[in-house]
């Protein structure tokens, strides 16, 4: 009994206690609550202040803001909200109350934060409604984000820099490429919106390949930046000047009223670059030549109104450079026409559409054949397509490297195989274009077919085209000259194939030691009735004749004409006269020895004396 009552006690006891206890602890809890609060109020290591919503007046503020302000407590406590903060970017404090009053939710704003010290800092405010002593204050908290902002600032101008540069050319300092790609859509959207047109120009310097090789790579980046200076003076400010890379630039005109104005534009472009630019005291010239299309006539994407503006300024260069092309639909239509081209040659390589004529060169007096020409022929369905619809385009595009190796290795097993029949052959004449001595080692492929058909040099020469060749023969360093000599080593014959047609610089028929010029049959042609023509074939052959080189005449149609030229003292002739251009299986009937047949109607018996007396 006993026990149970004193169990019992116990108990009510543990129970007892164990109930006062825990009031005790709640209130305790309570209490150390708003201590812990008081203390995180107090301790934290960033600013907080209690606000009075109705006045904006500080009712309370921690050491913390009292330490970042510099301001004390107590005047702290007297002043407002306004009196510390202020309106970063229009949010300020004010707003952050007034919303607070609003809708009690979370709320954060940036705003400025006076110091004493006269410092202003960047603070983030968070805020939030609480209740104390029954009425509301607002608890604002404040986080110093002056230092985050500073390195956002630098990293966004470290961005923009970045950005500027890739953007940008160094040498120039005009927008590149990227920045046309980025900005030229822009400018398309915005005069379809606005319903105005837009010109785009390409400029490419005329030979500036040219200068850069002659006078230094130095002289033709300070040529560029000229260049660039100028046209970026010639065209206003909301327009857009653009250095494509190399010698191209870009102008974009915006709202472009008439044609005319873009032509004037260009007008003044070609002038600005006509003037002469002086570097190191020596002035040079850099003309330009000009493609203009416009949107919306002539295309609607950033795509075509480059490809066409680029179309229009390979017109100015054909047109003779320094001049301005507007693109037009013919253009265009050549241009497709062109790629046809290019991609049906690239087909009949692969397909073995490509063949090779020979036609004989001739002794004038023994009617012998000399030499063969080999002529380029393209069969597609059934017809010969002839090289003047696409020897240019086959070298613009790089073709004529295949194409002229499988010429050189076609004509040379030709002539193996007619010398292994027993015919009495002659040496073979190939046509190789300036591109192909320029871009590849074409001596080194020609040993090397030599070799392999077993061949001597000797039965080899090679015609190369007067005008290609001078374009290019004062460039010092040129790879075609080196390729000439060592052709020359090989004992590869030269021939200066259109002789006439380009410049005629006699030094390089001695520079290059040729063996034989071919008289353009331009000259032939009216050889008997044109006393200028037959002046300047009488002054070639006896040049020829000084310098020993062999002369031959191209496109010899008529007899009196071979019989002027044999009068003449021209001893080697080409032409339909003599014989046409025939397939590799009809080649045997010229390599018989034996003197050709000229079965003309007006086959002359003084031409036969003339063999005769030889
Ligand atoms: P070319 O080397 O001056 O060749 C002579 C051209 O005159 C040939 O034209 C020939 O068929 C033509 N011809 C021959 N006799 C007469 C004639 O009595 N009267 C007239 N009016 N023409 C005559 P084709 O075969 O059309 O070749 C044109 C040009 O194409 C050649 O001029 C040559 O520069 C180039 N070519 C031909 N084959 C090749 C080649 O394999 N490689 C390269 N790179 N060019 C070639
Ligand atoms: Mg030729
Ligand atoms: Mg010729």
């Amino acid at each position: 009994m006993i026990v149970i009552v004193l169990g019992f006690m116990a108990l009510i006891l543990v129970f007892g206690l164990g109930a006062a206890a825990g009031l005790w602890l709640r209130a305790a809890r309570v209490s150390a609550g708003a201590d812990a609060h008081r203390d995180a109020f107090v301790q934290s290591p960033t600013g907080m202040l209690l606000v009075d919503p109705d006045t904006l007046r500080i009712v309370d503020a921690n050491p913390a803001l009292v330490r970042s302000t510099g301001v004390p407590l107590e005047e702290l406590r007297a002043g407002t909200l306004g009196a510390i903060f202020g309106a970063a970017d229009g949010d300020g404090p004010d707003l952050l109350v007034a919303q607070l009053r609003d809708s009690p939710a979370r709320l954060l704003v940036e705003a400025t934060q006076r110091c004493r010290s006269g410092r202003q800092l960047l603070v983030e405010i968070s805020g939030h409604p609480l209740q104390s002593d029954g009425r509301v204050l607002f608890a604002l908290s404040t986080r110093d984000i002056t230092l985050r902002r500073r390195v956002q600032a630098q990293q966004l101008e470290r961005q923009q820099h970045l950005s500027h540069l890739a953007h940008h050319d160094q040498l120039t300092a005009l927008p590149n490429r990227l920045y046309l790609a980025a900005h030229l859509p822009k400018a398309i959207e915005e005069a379809r919106r606005e319903g105005s047109a837009l010109a785009v120009l390409f400029l490419d310097l005329d030979r500036f390949k040219h200068i850069n090789d002659s006078r230094g790579h130095d002289t033709g980046d300070r040529l560029l930046q000229e260049v660039a200076r100028r046209i970026r003076a010639a065209v206003r400010d909301e327009d857009m000047v653009v250095r494509m890379g190399g010698d191209e630039f870009i102008v974009v005109l915006r709202r472009v009223l008439t044609v005319d104005e873009v032509g004037e534009t260009a007008a003044r472009l070609a002038q600005t670059l006509n003037a002469a630019v002086v570097i190191d005291g020596r002035p040079l010239v850099a003309t330009a030549s000009i493609g203009v299309s416009l949107y919306p006539r002539d295309g609607q994407t950033m795509g075509e109104l480059l490809r066409q503006s680029d179309t229009a300024m390979y017109q100015a260069k054909d047109r003779g450079r320094n001049t301005f092309q507007q693109f037009t639909p013919a253009m265009d239509r050549k241009l497709k026409e062109r790629v046809a081209v290019e991609n049906s040659l690239r087909r009949a390589l692969a397909e073995r559409q490509l063949h090779l004529h020979y036609q004989p060169i001739v002794d004038i007096r023994t009617r012998r054949v000399v030499a063969l020409e080999a002529l380029l022929r393209w069969r597609a369905h059934s017809a010969f397509i002839r090289p003047s619809r696409f020897i240019a385009i086959a070298e613009e595009t790089g073709l004529i490297v295949p194409i002229g190796e499988f010429v050189a290795r076609q004509a040379l097993a030709d002539l193996r195989r007619w010398r292994d029949s027993g015919a009495s052959v002659v040496p073979l004449s190939l046509n190789v274009s300036a591109v192909q001595l320029q871009r590849t080692d074409f001596p080194a492929m020609l040993a090397g077919l030599l070799a392999r058909y077993d061949v001597a040099a000797s039965m080899v020469q090679i015609e190369l085209n007067e005008s290609a060749m001078f374009e290019r023969h004062d460039r010092r360093g040129d790879p075609s000259q080196h390729a000439i000599e060592r052709l020359r080593e090989l004992g590869v014959r030269i021939v200066i194939d259109d002789f006439g047609t380009g410049y005629s610089s006699l030094s390089y028929l001695k520079r290059w030691r040729v063996d034989v010029l071919k008289i353009d049959r331009g000259f032939i042609r009216d050889l008997s009735v044109d006393t200028g023509d037959r002046a300047i074939v009488e002054a070639i052959i006896a040049m020829a004749r000084h310098l020993n080189i062999e002369v031959v005449a191209e496109g010899v149609e008529r007899q009196r004409d071979l019989r002027k030229l044999r009068d003449l003292g021209c001893e080697l002739a080409q032409g339909i006269l003599l014989a046409r251009p025939v397939p590799a299986e009809q080649c045997l009937q010229f390599l018989s020895g034996a003197p050709l047949v000229i079965d003309s109607p007006e086959s002359p018996a003084d031409l036969l004396e003339g063999s005769g007396a030889a």
